[in-house]
């Protein structure tokens, strides 16, 4: 989605949370009645003596360490020395993108009927001219004026203000509330404003403390040109919903000509970020996962809010941070009611992206939905709430839902000149009030020769107020002053050279262009806070130990299930492979591991990919199977055991209803789980 201005994603929290207070360095393994996820951010722990930022350091760096070390993902070109905001997902990486974009799949397209489409990166310029993005897609940048390194100038005056209010012990309560002040309102200032607090703060470059540029706006996409010649310009493209806009007309046919619909994409998308930071969040190719639901402005109710009316979940609207409230629960179908929320579709798809994120394993207390401030919005929208998820960098936005009116299909129409419009039939024809606008052509070329055309142009482009003074004015003293735009002047128009008249029709048919309502999904967004929520330690099998577990839901865990044989038998190894094979066979992923390692190493090692459900085969005709986050295990037939595993990683099955029909099995100390080497 286009904004006229971007929007950081960080935004301050108006107001300040709870302290981060207690003294354990990082979140250990809930208790057995909790749900898996790991324990919200605001219980992490600062380390004796520490503050929670440290804390949160310490945190990040164990997540990012284990997500590194077991190949999710690494930086790109890393034997090169890697570039700034491009990463590749390994192995278990893709595994898990892979489950989150089938969920997607079935979550949205499946479930909702829509129209798939996959449409090029490589984006001639007239489409993104439309659309805005040639124009305004930029951020604002400073250049060390000695080493001409580059700096986003909104993160350099973020950064100071909270570094400032976080570290600076001597702060008045006057300088608080300025820096304050700042943060809350840091997407409005101007590149002027911001110079200037820039040079007030006496803010340098950050990694050499030379001085810095004026601010500057840059834009943000990558500029190529299509084929040998150079002569046609194109971009990389910043998004995938313009693919969508610009077929527009041939999915409506596709869709019988009905409103309402929906075209998703799944695709990259570009964006040459002035200084990438914060690994997965901010990067400068990343998938994208787009929803254009096409729906009559004058209807935007939903048949189906009903199914999501009565859920109850964080929201943060307008008022309430404005005020330097917090975000509070509410439920859904009150806050469509009441107004919060612009309209029903809108508020169908809030609840949607909700039931969508929570089913992934994000925590339902560190989600919440944010809506736009004014400042925010552009002028054409309707409304927008972004689901915003807490991690260790704060409340990220990773997913923005948009109601942007009919802004999009108008630009493609009027840039194209293919009209993007719906239509709606009438069971009987309505009589209807229409101006109607004739300009004498004879009259117009006689007057104004060669300009004639952009004259009659402007004519016809008048709206029903002005048309009316228009016509009021020439009946009155037979001749207006018209400004025409396009020639830059005013013109003369006489009472001969147009008619302009209210006349009544009969209208079998109303033509509108529809208004948009837009979820867009930053997939590597969500799969890195997935990742946070789930991560968490326990102890191992030696003192002062902890172990790191990835407590994925069995929807996203890159692998399903792991088999080993106890012990390095042959017999133990022919169970292994005709269980590898039944799994294969029920479509699991899963590894066998034939490695002589103790079991409770290759437990430590399938715990740190995430891996939800462990066979150990440990006899010829039964064999257990243990839950990676209870570490409880039951005793199943080998002719059994596939589709039990089946049963819990399609989520047909819980852990806990498994456990009631299975014999349990008492784990010996051997099979306690330790640190790999
Ligand atoms: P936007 O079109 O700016 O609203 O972005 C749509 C979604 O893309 C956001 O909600 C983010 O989740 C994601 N996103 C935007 N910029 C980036 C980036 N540089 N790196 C990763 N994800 C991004």
């Amino acid at each position: 989605m286009l904004l006229l201005r971007r929007v950081c994603f960080l935004l301050p929290s108006p107001s300040p949370r709870a302290p981060l207070a207690k003294p354990l360095p990082l979140p250990l393994r809930p208790p057995r009645t909790l749900a898996p996820a790991a324990r919200p951010l605001a219980s992490m722990a600062a380390p004796a003596g520490g503050t929670a930022a440290t804390s949160r350091d310490a945190f990040r760096a164990a997540v990012t360490n284990t997500l590194e070390r077991r190949l999710f993902f690494v930086p790109s070109f890393k034997i090169y020395g890697g570039v700034a905001g491009l990463y590749d997902y390994g192995p278990p990486g893709c595994a898990v993108k892979a489950n989150v974009l089938a969920f997607w799949r079935q979550h949205f397209v499946l479930e909702e009927g829509m129209l798939e489409v996959d449409c090029p990166c490589v984006t001639p310029e007239v489409v993104l001219k439309a659309s805005g993005h040639v124009d305004k897609f930029t951020d604002l940048m400073v250049k060390d004026e000695k080493t001409g390194n580059c700096y986003r100038a909104d993160h350099l005056l973020k950064d100071f203000c909270k570094d400032k209010l976080e570290k600076d012990q001597t702060l008045s309560p006057e300088q608080a509330e300025e820096y304050n002040k700042i943060l809350a309102i840091l997407d409005d200032l101007s590149a002027e404003q911001l110079g200037a607090k820039i040079k007030e703060y006496g803010i340098v470059a950050p990694d050499t403390k030379n001085p810095l540029s004026d601010p500057y706006p840059f834009n943000l996409m990558f500029q190529t040109s299509i084929g040998p010649s150079g002569l046609s310009p194109g971009y990389m493209r910043p998004e995938t919903a313009q693919g969508i806009f610009v077929n527009f007309k041939d999915l409506y046919y596709y869709n019988g000509n009905k409103l309402p619909f929906a075209a998703a994409q799944i695709g990259q998308a570009f964006r040459n970020e002035i200084s990438p930071r914060q690994g997965l969040l901010r990067v400068r190719e990343f998938t994208l996962a787009e929803i254009e639901h096409f729906v009559d402005p004058e209807d935007k109710s939903h048949p189906k809010f009903g199914d999501v009316s009565d859920l109850e979940f964080l929201m943060f609207p307008r008022e309430d941070q404005m005020a330097g409230r917090s975000a509070t629960r509410l439920k859904l179908g009150n806050a469509v009611s009441e107004g919060t929320v612009n309209n029903e579709t809108l508020g169908y798809f809030i609840g949607r992206v909700y039931l969508f994120l929570t089913q992934l394993g994000i925590d339902k207390d560190r989600l919440r939905f944010r809506q736009h401030l004014p400042n925010e919005m552009a002028h054409y929208a309707a409304d927008c709430w972004d689901a915003e998820i807490e991690c260790s960098y704060g409340w990220i936005e990773c997913v923005g839902i948009a109601d942007r009116s009919a802004y999009d299909l108008r630009a493609h129409s009027d840039k194209s000149g293919e009209k993007l419009e719906a239509h709606e039939k009438f069971a009987e024809p309505r009589e209807v009030e229409k101006l109607v606008i004739t300009p004498s052509k004879k009259e117009l070329g006689l007057a104004f020769k060669g300009n004639q055309r952009m004259i009659l142009e402007a004519l016809e482009a008048m709206g029903e107020t002005e048309a009316l003074e228009m016509k009021a004015a020439l009946e009155s003293k037979g001749e207006v002053e018209f400004k025409v735009c396009t020639l830059g002047k005013d013109v003369t128009i006489k009472k001969s050279m147009v008619s302009i008249n209210i006349e009544k029709k009969k209208e079998h048919q109303r033509k509108f262009t529809p208004s948009v309502i837009e979820p867009s999904f930053g997939i590597g967004r969500i799969i890195y806070c997935l990742f946070e929520h789930c991560f968490y330690l326990r102890p191992g099998k030696a003192e002062d130990e902890q172990l790191n577990v990835f407590g994925f839901p069995p929807l996203v865990a890159p692998i399903k299930c792991t088999v080993f044989p106890l012990v390095k038998l042959e017999k133990f190894e022919v169970v292994a492979k005709k269980i590898s094979k039944a799994l294969t066979a029920a479509g699991i992923s899963h590894i066998i591991d034939m490695t002589g390692n103790t079991i409770g190493k290759r437990y430590a090692r399938t715990d740190e990919l995430g891996v939800p459900l462990a066979i150990t085969v440990d006899n010829t005709t039964s064999v257990t199977v243990r839950d990676r986050d209870s570490k409880d295990q039951i005793r199943v037939e080998v002719d059994e055991v596939a589709s039990v595993v089946k049963e819990v990683t399609d989520g047909q099955s819980t852990w806990a209803d498994i456990m009631w029909r299975y014999p349990a099995h008492t784990a010996s100390v051997a099979e306690d789980e330790e640190a790999e080497p």
